[in-house]
């Protein structure tokens, strides 16, 4: 809906940076070739000959036997004589022609079963010159690798030599192939896209989808908000008509067209009137995350649902009927019904107290976590083979979902206790994980308090602007 884009001194891209480096090479030996020919020229002439130098030879440096630098007879332009000057220029034009000496570009747009061998052979390049290309030191063998989409450009000339081969990998990517006198030489050539900070924000009438859409926010983006701010929101059961968000993430260009979008920097989210904002940061070990603008975590040290459910088949309850013995049994822990052999993920970082068969809870895991916490998978149709005391990660696959014990259908049994207290998993306040390090507080709260003033600022004038 509104959607502006930042210009100026946040820039992380100076346009220079955006040439590839065969340009700079390029620009440099023209301004070699400049100079040269300035000296052959009256001084007087200088300024009007720079503008006439062709300052794009197709974006190649020429290699060492064929630079346009010699202009025949050094003598000749010695005269002060205009025609002299403009045959000195002509020869200078014609002296140096890429398209006889290098050849013509080809370009093939690789397809679905192609080969290199046959793309070669399309350009009547023998197997001996694939031989050379795919043995470049460095970067040949990344020809074995070609996939659709991407393309070849191949420079064949007079003669039928391959004197340029382009691997274009992908908008940001190619691999530059130049014959030399034994075999071929390849560089990586990288564009680094310009990053444009942009700000979007938006009001929730039926779902958050229809409403990042008109934001103009691609899904990804959608998903990355949502799992910002899903610790502390259920973006199924939460949301309510009237709540808004705002943000401020990084868009990609090259060359003016948008390549995809980057990282959300800053974005606050107003869920049934209460705010919740997040920051971007990176610390000096080079891992970001997402922070509370007082430097807490925007992650939980658990999470909340250890498996994609399909519903929730039985809650949490001290005085249920059981539904195999049909006698007054609690229920300690929540079902959560999922096809067999969903993964299922543990919800903390800990280690493996238990993982093997148990009366009842069938094939089950316990993890221990900090703050005598643990957790307890039961049911489950297959383990994920770990051992007891081995680490395991937030997240990570420690079971699939089964039917094994005291179970109807497959489902997970999940508990969660504290102290050896069975806890509601849906309900029970959830530790934050590990805030900003003490010792990267003062340069957090920098980045903190310009960010969110950016994103408070932006919001400020598209009120006044409305
Ligand atoms: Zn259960």
């Amino acid at each position: 809906m509104n959607k502006a884009i930042l210009r100026g001194a946040t820039r992380t891209n100076e346009r220079l940076k955006q040439f590839p480096k065969r340009h700079l090479l390029l620009a440099s030996s023209v301004a070699i070739g400049v100079m040269g020919m300035m000296a052959l020229l009256p001084s007087s002439d200088v300024e009007a000959k720079r503008s006439e130098i062709p300052m794009t030879i197709d974006g190649v440096e020429p290699s060492a036997d064929t630079r346009p630098l010699t202009l025949g007879n050094p003598f000749l332009s010695n005269k002060e004589d205009s025609k002299a000057q403009e045959e000195a220029k002509a020869l200078a034009k014609t002296a140096y022609d890429p398209e006889k000496q290098l050849g013509q570009w080809h370009n093939v747009t690789i397809k679905s079963g192609d080969n290199v061998a046959a793309l070669f052979s399309k350009q009547s390049l023998s197997p001996t010159v694939v031989y050379q290309v795919a043995n470049t030191p460095k970067y040949g063998d990344l020809l074995a690798r070609i996939r659709p989409g991407q393309s070849l450009e191949f420079r064949i000339n007079d003669q039928g030599i391959l004197t340029q081969l382009r691997y274009v990998q992908s908008k940001l990517d190619s691999i530059f192939f130049t014959k030399g006198d034994e075999g071929y030489q390849a560089e990586l050539v990288s564009l680094s896209p310009e990053v444009r900070p942009t700000y979007a924000s938006g009001t929730i009438e039926s779902s958050l989808f229809s409403a990042s859409q008109k934001a103009g926010l691609s899904d990804n983006l959608t998903m990355e908000l949502a799992g910002i701010f899903g610790w502390d929101i259920d973006f199924v059961l939460d949301i309510r008509s009237g709540d808004s968000f705002n943000l401020i993430y990084e868009e990609k260009y090259l060359d003016g067209d948008k390549l995809g979008d980057g990282n959300i920097l800053v974005a606050s989210f107003t869920n049934q009137g209460t705010t919740y904002t997040a920051i971007r940061y990176t610390d000096s070990n080079g891992d970001s995350g997402y922070y509370t603008p007082d430097g807490n975590s925007m992650r939980k040290a658990f999470l909340r649902t250890p498996v994609d459910f399909t519903r929730i088949s039985s809650r949490f309850n001290p005085n249920r009927l059981h539904p195999v013995f049909k006698t007054k049994r609690p229920h300690r822990g929540v079902d959560y019904a999922a096809p067999t052999n969903t993964p299922i993920k543990a919800a903390g970082d800990g280690r493996v107290k238990f993982s093997g068969r148990q009366n009842g809870y069938g094939n089950v895991v316990y993890l221990e976590h900090p703050n005598n916490i643990v957790t307890i998978y039961a049911h489950a149709n297959k383990l994920a083979g770990l051992r007891k005391g081995q680490k395991v990660r937030q997240g990570q696959t420690v079971a699939y979902v089964g039917q094994t014990g005291w179970a109807t259908g497959p489902h997970l049994h999940y508990e969660f206790r504290v102290n050896g207290v069975h806890r509601n998993p849906m309900t029970v306040k959830l530790p934050d994980a590990a805030p900003i390090d003490s010792k990267e507080m003062a340069s957090f709260k920098k980045v903190s308090e310009r960010m969110v003033a950016r994103l408070e600022k932006q919001t400020e004038t598209l009120v006044a602007t409305q």
